[in-house]
């Protein structure tokens, strides 16, 4: 799924939800009408008189108007409804269920953008991290992650107008990349860009499925990973690797994206050596393209930037 796609389902989501309480309202007039002689007539008889009284402004008719509204009313409380019943009751009123207020996206809509992004995400888990759990007495102690981090700030207060687009996150096991990788995901889905979150397994396993499938399913897979504002894949190397497959499509989604001028994110614990052997020397310059990426090294709980 793309971005336009989330928001046309996310749009749609709304518009289903606009279309449902006009139904209800509809529903209600109907069966009032169908419930009472008194109250059709008195309600045929109010449009009739609502008209002419446009038409004319006769005074006359306006007193006669006061009068059946409060006619149709009476009658329309016998049957059990109110004036309320009749019509739709939007289930936000700002913008009554349209998605837009003025021609900008109603917060509504936002929330549901919102909903979808992180459903299409790939964070699976329910608590993802964000800037505000970083503890300060760490960041104190420690300078470079403390320089990560804000790295880390700057680069999504800035995005998508980043001149390094790219991000890669070298080093060991716990020395708080996949924290910072969340902590990104998180703020930028926020606001409301398109972030894709993969650990390199499962990545992998993407891959290996898009072979077996029909073209079209297979670029439905991979559109995604593709397409999204920022991909993030988690723990390089990992993965298991496939022949050259891994490498290849590999390649062919870094490139496509850089083509774009589309942001990626990559975490990993090996070093230079072990991607340069692991995936051989043309996906080595292309994750680490000095034009379009910055590597930040997490050294224990010693921290390098470059
Ligand atoms: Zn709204």
């Amino acid at each position: 799924m793309n971005k336009k796609q989330i928001i046309d389902e996310a749009l749609k989501v709304i518009q289903d939800r606009k279309t449902q309480n006009e139904i209800i309202s509809e529903q209600n007039y109907k069966e009032a009408r169908e419930k009472s002689k008194a109250f059709k007539k008195a309600d045929l008889l109010f449009k009739e008189k609502t008209i002419e009284y446009a038409k004319t402004s006769n005074e006359n008719i306006k007193n006669e108007l006061e009068n059946l509204k409060k006619e149709r009313l009476f009658e329309l409380k016998k049957v059990g409804f109110s004036e309320k019943d009749l019509n739709p009751n939007y289930s936000c009123k700002l913008c009554n269920d349209s998605g837009y207020v003025n021609g900008k996206k109603c917060v509504c809509l936002k929330k549901e953008i919102q909903k979808l992004l992180i459903k299409n995400s790939g964070i699976t888990s329910a608590i993802v991290h964000n800037f505000s759990q970083s503890d300060p007495k760490i960041l104190e102690n420690n300078e470079m992650l403390s320089k990560a981090h804000n790295l880390a700030k700057k680069y999504t207060e800035k995005f998508p107008n980043i001149k390094t687009k790219n991000l890669v996150f070298m080093g060991e096991v716990g020395t708080g990349k996949t924290f910072l990788l969340e902590c990104i995901a998180q703020e930028l889905l926020k606001k409301e860009f398109y972030v894709v979150y993969v650990t390199a397994f499962n990545l992998s396993n993407t891959l290996l499925k898009s072979l077996a499938v029909s073209p079209f399913e297979s670029e439905t897979i991979l559109s995604p990973l593709l397409e999204c504002d920022l991909l993030i894949i988690d723990d390089l190397g990992t993965e298991p690797m496939f022949r050259n497959l891994s490498a290849t499509n590999l390649f062919t989604i870094l490139n496509e994206r850089e083509i774009n001028g589309l942001s990626t994110l990559i975490s990993t614990n090996l070093d230079f050596d072990a991607i340069e052997n692991r995936y051989g020397n043309r996906l080595f310059s292309r994750i680490f393209n000095k034009r379009t990426t910055k590597v930040i090294g997490f050294t224990g709980s010693d921290l390098r930037i470059k």
